[in-house]
């Protein structure tokens, strides 16, 4: 049988929910560190490469300065990514703001930070140049090709259907026109498949982004110093996926580099990559408690989480493995619905998943929840945020995000006479 190992045990999760209870996530530090380290290894091929963490996948300080020990910088879209960057202590070119519809104001603050800013529109040269009155001096632009993205016959996604980046005629436009105007440094950057499991997405897309900058280094003379793939390179969320193999992958680009960078006098192109999911999602846990069986048409299990805390499987019907812990090697025979407690019939960790037989007070780990988990959190039916734990290398483990309380989900009635008489 497929099976996912957690990377805890059951008597160190009681031992951590006995000072912060359930629901909560757990994150593994000397997972998070192991994988960065291989990154960086991996790309240590290219003098220039650095990864930009996807703020928006895991927005906590505690973690983002692990990634920052090994040089990561921080990608952001939004005002708050960007100050949290800013406290993190990531400042300048350690910050990409790779934003879509964006207010005016964020390219404002993105470039007091000397952030460099990746523009998702032909338009926003326009913009960006009347709000700072004079364009910095290095810009990257996003690319579109449209179409679908193929890797030999296999459609990985729609990108002609994305409303992100420029056509690939407005991509020279922009760079022309931004030589025109001062500009005197160029990034590219694309993102046009998501949570690939597969080793030759990055090479794929590497390859379309290095012709574009031959070309438009031929036909305008600009000077790239750097090409951005962003993110993309996806977990095996199933026990029967096989992983990524990030130098595998790292060797694709390379080869592409190499072929048609390099051939072309370009080999002081530095690489990035942009990746949120890779970086953290397997080193994450959404721990949760068994605390009602029902049996109607279905066989439920009710835990103390809910979709509020990990939203995935309700948006997008994503499977999340669950291991029910102390009983890693007892038999999956029992059929069950796990859900939350929202009043939407989406609220449904695992539907129809085989699983052990549960007791109420079971702890269930729910995998791969270190990246896009916390963070797409809301606040539906009045339920509040979980808190965020660090296990540590040395076994320890630290509150790294309290667990929201009433007075928070009512904070912003602060300034109301109603505030206090909620309290009262
Ligand atoms: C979401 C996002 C990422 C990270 O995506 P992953 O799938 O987590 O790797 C990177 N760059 C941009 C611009 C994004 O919007």
């Amino acid at each position: 049988m497929l099976t996912k190992t957690p990377f805890t045990t059951k008597e160190k999760l009681e031992e951590i929910a006995s000072v912060y209870p359930t629901p909560f996530h757990l994150y593994d530090e000397a997972g998070i560190r192991k994988n960065c380290e291989n990154l960086y290894k991996a790309f240590s091929w290219n003098k220039g490469f650095r990864e930009y963490f996807a703020v928006k996948a895991t927005p906590n300080p505690f973690l983002m300065n692990i990634l920052q020990e090994y040089g990561c910088g921080c990608d952001c879209s939004s005002m708050t990514e960007l100050m949290l960057s800013k406290a993190t202590g990531a400042c300048g070119d350690a910050i990409m703001f790779s934003s879509n519809d964006t207010p005016p104001e964020e390219f404002k603050f993105a470039n007091e930070l000397g952030a460099i800013i990746n523009l998702d529109d032909f338009t926003h040269i326009e913009v960006l140049e009347k709000t700072l009155g004079k364009l910095p001096e290095k810009l990257c632009c996003r690319y579109n090709p449209g179409g679908v993205f193929k890797i030999s016959n296999a459609i990985m996604d729609n990108p002609g259907d994305a409303k992100y980046g420029m056509t690939t005629e407005q991509l020279f436009d922009a760079f022309a026109i931004l030589k025109e105007k001062g500009v005197k440094e160029f990034g590219i950057h694309s993102f046009l498949a998501s949570n690939t499991i597969t080793n030759a997405y990055y090479p794929t897309l590497a390859r379309t982004l290095f012709e574009v900058a031959v070309e438009l280094k031929d036909k305008l003379g600009v000077k790239i110093s750097f090409i951005n793939l962003s993110g993309g390179i996806g977990i095996p969320y199933r026990p029967d996926q096989q992983p990524n193999d990030i130098f595998e992958i790292a060797n694709g680009v390379k080869r592409e580099y190499d072929a048609i960078l390099g051939a072309n006098g370009m080999g002081d192109v530095a690489i990035y990559t942009e990746l949120g999911r890779y970086m953290l999602a397997p080193y994450g846990a959404l721990v949760t408690r068994a605390i009602n069986c029902k049996h109607t048409h279905k066989e439920y299990i009710g835990v103390d989480a809910c979709a509020v805390n990990l939203m995935r499987p309700a948006m997008y019907g994503a499977y999340h493995h669950i291991t029910v812990m102390g009983k890693e090697n007892e038999e999956c025979d029992h059929l069950y619905d796990v859900t939350g407690s929202l009043c939407e019939n989406n609220d449904k960790f695992a539907i129809d998943r085989w699983l052990p037989e549960i007791d109420m007070g079971d702890l269930l780990f729910i995998h791969d929840t270190g990246a896009h988990g916390f963070s797409m959190g809301y606040n539906y039916n009045g339920k509040l945020k979980s808190a965020e734990i660090l296990l540590k290398t040395d076994g320890s483990f630290e509150l790294i995000r309290r667990a929201e309380t009433p007075e928070d989900y009512f904070s912003t009635f602060d300034c109301f006479p109603i505030y206090k008489k909620i309290f009262e």
